[in-house]
């Protein structure tokens, strides 16, 4: 059955993604299930999507009375889960405005094209450049691939839209320098996920806020795999105190189901005017009933704490394999945004986890990540970490 899957898959996909060898078939709270009944602990979770972890008892039963109800109209319509869980969203961030889209890229085009409208709506058209950093992952469309700071992913697609720039990240200095009265937003995940889990400098985000406050630019935060309380608090940008005047949201917001969000504040927000965006599926009643019953649980339970909790034993236990062994560098993160840096290729001990019932993956070469469901315990933790022990003392990598 799964090997019939796996060569089908291989004659019909796009070629795009390298896939492992394994079907899913199922999943519970941090636990998946191959069709061949093995088991496996997620610390992958969809890539930092299934926050509350797999078929969640709360999201499961909103989107089966939704289901009785109403999939879909047009956003020419008023819907009851779509403007409960803007209200909810609004309640809960800096912002004063919601905009629903289906993807992290396409909440960053909305962004990107709500901060050029803004100035170009105050008649300074000239300022449309967006800022963003090197090693910054925006998303695959043309314009977030354009805002996105790491050559592999542009390499082919040339021409790149003209209006984006780079600065390094976590170099107040280097922005310092770049900001003119060409820049429009300066567009920053506040830890870098697929760049490597890179953390700023506790001060670096403050500083960001006020060059921007002092140079006229808009600051947008890219907060699609550090939001919904993966690193602790429900949006990153809590933890230093900063506030944005534009946020991006997808992965974890609906637990799985697509969806983006773009979140933003006023004077900002009034740039889109009717006809301005527009999305037919964004925020369908489907979708934005499991986002809201995914924040009512997260806010209920307190999950953001516990992540924060269960985030800072992981990384100790992480820096504890680093301080053991000689191919561990160092362990970086916030929450449950983990990752080990080691001295060579991660990819093999990707391998040997897999086959020792563990879903973890890396990033850039060298960075094994750890974005497990919120919900993970401490138990689950201990046996990936013993895992990993055994796999860094062996010779298997
Ligand atoms: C995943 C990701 C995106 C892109 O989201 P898609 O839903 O795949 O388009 C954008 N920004 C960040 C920070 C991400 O992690």
């Amino acid at each position: 059955m799964s090997s019939q899957i796996m060569q089908t898959a291989e004659n019909v996909f796009a070629q795009t993604y390298k896939r492992f060898p394994l079907v899913i078939e199922k999943g519970r709270g941090s636990t998946l299930w191959d069709t061949a009944g093995r088991s496996y602990t997620d610390f992958v979770a969809g890539i930092a999507v299934c926050n509350l972890g797999h078929a969640h008892p709360a999201v499961n039963q909103a989107l089966a009375d939704q289901m009785e109800k109403l999939y879909h109209v047009s956003n020419l319509y008023y819907t009851i889960p779509q403007t409960e869980l803007a209200a909810a969203l609004v309640e809960n961030s800096f912002a004063d405005r919601v905009f629903f889209c289906n993807s992290g890229a396409e909440a960053n085009e909305a962004a990107i094209k709500m901060a050029r409208k803004y100035y170009s709506e105050r008649g300074e058209a000239g300022r449309h450049v967006i800022l963003s950093a090197t090693q910054s992952f925006h998303g695959r469309t043309m314009a977030a691939l354009s805002a996105t700071g790491q050559a592999k992913i542009k390499k082919g697609f040339d021409p790149i839209l003209p209006g984006f720039d780079f600065v390094p990240f976590n170099d107040i200095a280097a922005l310092r320098q770049r900001m003119d009265d060409t820049v429009c937003a300066v567009l920053l995940e506040p830890i870098q996920g697929e760049g490597g889990v890179n953390c700023p400098a506790d001060d670096y985000l403050g500083q960001v806020r006020e060059l921007c406050d002092q140079r006229g630019a808009l600051l947008i935060f890219d907060e699609i795999q550090t939001g919904m309380g993966r690193t602790g608090k429900l949006f990153a940008h809590e933890h230093f105190a900063v506030t944005p005047d534009l946020m991006t949201l997808a992965k974890a917001l609906a637990n799985g189901l697509p969806m983006g969000a773009l979140l933003a504040r006023e004077p900002v927000a009034a740039a889109f005017g009717p006809g301005a965006h527009a999305s037919t599926f964004g925020g369908t009643p489907i979708v934005t009933a499991a986002a809201l019953a995914t924040l009512q649980t997260l806010l209920a339970e307190n999950l953001p704490e516990l992540a924060a909790q269960t985030g800072a034993y992981f990384k100790d236990r992480l820096a504890d394999l680093a301080s053991r062994h000689a191919v561990v560098k160092r362990a970086l993160g916030m929450g449950l945004l983990l990752a080990l840096e080691l001295d060579r290729p991660a990819a093999p001990v990707v391998d040997a986890c897999l086959e020792r019932g563990f879903l973890i993956n890396c990033v850039q070469e060298r960075r094994l990540r750890f974005v497990p469901p919120l919900t993970i315990t401490r138990g689950e933790i201990d046996d990936l970490v013993a895992c990993l022990d055994e796999i860094f003392t062996s010779d298997d990598i």
